[in-house]
């Protein structure tokens, strides 16, 4: 038997135990073309939220009653499938329970983790968090020495990483803004960040103001809302604003969200404002992957993990997200591996 969270009501707001069931079933045996795989970590994404919700056209819609959706780390247990051999550690998308059973027709596909790294890395600095940083600091960030930069939820699981990855892109220092003292702490000391703002302890506008005389050439937004508009404000000429996601926004009705009034700067500064979906880049996650794993193993990159164990704790995983309560990426171990590699 296995365990099984299963999706027992739709939230209003910060989602919570009671929006879930927890159930024992039993492990699915093979099929043909599929695979059977052991969870040893899930991850927890804002957009849950959104699926719980139903809002979102790209995850197909959970039905209550049915597993909660999630991607997760986990090692093929049997296999009828030569993409998905038995012992391998894969990402894929599993869902809240310790087995699944799979097939490469999910998109992204199920792909295969770099063997010489913590299992905890594919959750995110090998996988999609990672990748997240990577492809919008690249693709749409275009970063430049000389681009004085900001990253607003630097301290979770995406924004943990830019720091670094974009001062191996060629970044000289990037400005990082974070919810309290311990997190804007490890931001400089853990994170790669040079200077840091603590936008519930500090004002943001005299922060901003005395962080970026010179104006804002690269924004990358994790949280939206005006916050974003107060920096489209300050945006120089030719600056890029890499819209990642808007924690900010996704719990207020859209008619009480933020009204913005400094968007017209982006005409007069010749400026780019553009949105990304990592699922999007997935022929280039191969890639991604090697150059993030080595820059893991040359200590370029440093993962900052907030892990949890046991199934039984996804629920307050993916409020602590809501509730700010993550530092990095927050996941939680589920199993152990069981098949040698
Ligand atoms: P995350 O940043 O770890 O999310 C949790 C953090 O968000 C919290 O610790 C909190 O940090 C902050 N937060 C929560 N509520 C907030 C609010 N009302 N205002 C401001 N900050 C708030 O999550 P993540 O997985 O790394 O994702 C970051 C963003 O990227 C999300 O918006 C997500 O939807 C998006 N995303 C986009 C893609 C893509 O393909 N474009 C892929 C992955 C994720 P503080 O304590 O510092 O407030």
């Amino acid at each position: 038997m296995q365990k099984q969270w299963r999706l027992a009501s739709r939230p209003e707001g910060i989602p919570d135990r009671s929006h879930f069931d927890l159930v024992e079933v039993p492990i699915p045996a093979i099929e043909p073309g599929k695979a059977v795989v052991k969870t040893l970590y899930l991850g927890v994404a804002p957009v849950m939220l959104r699926y719980m919700r139903n809002e979102t056209d790209f995850e197909s819609p959970i039905a209550l009653g049915s597993v909660m959706a999630g991607r997760g780390v986990a090692q093929v247990m049997e296999s009828d499938c030569s993409d998905l051999p038995v012992g391998a550690i894969v990402q894929a998308r599993v869902g809240w329970q310790e087995y699944a059973l799979i097939d490469t027709s999910q998109r992204p596909a199920p792909f295969i983790l770099p063997a010489d790294l913590p299992l905890s890395h594919g959750i995110g600095a090998v996988s999609l968090s990672g990748i997240t940083a990577l492809v919008g600091l690249r693709e749409i960030g275009n970063v430049k020495p000389t681009d004085h930069i900001l990253v607003s939820g630097a301290a979770g699981g995406v924004g943990s990483h830019v720091a670094e990855i974009a001062k191996a892109l060629g970044a000289t220092t990037v400005v990082g803004i974070a919810g309290g003292p311990e997190k804007c702490h490890r931001l400089s000391t853990a994170m790669g960040y040079d200077e840091v703002i603590d936008y519930k302890n500090q004002d943001i506008d005299q922060a901003l103001d005395k962080t970026f005389p010179d104006g804002i050439d690269l924004y990358f937004d994790n949280v939206g809302g005006a916050l974003l508009d107060n920096v489209l404000g300050r945006i120089n000429r030719r600056a890029r604003i890499v819209i990642c996601g808007s924690i900010s926004e996704y719990l207020i009705d859209k008619e009480k969200r933020h009204k913005f009034i400094n968007v017209q700067n982006l005409g007069r500064q010749d400026a780019k404002m553009e949105g990304f979906f990592v699922f999007d880049y997935e022929n280039q996650y191969p890639a991604c992957i090697d150059t993030l794993a080595n820059w893991v193993r040359n200590k370029t990159l440093n993962p900052v993990e907030d892990i949890s164990e046991g199934i039984e704790s996804m629920p307050d995983a993916l409020a602590d997200l809501y509730l700010g309560n993550n530092l990095g990426v927050r996941m939680v171990r589920v199993g152990d591996p069981e098949v040698a590699v």
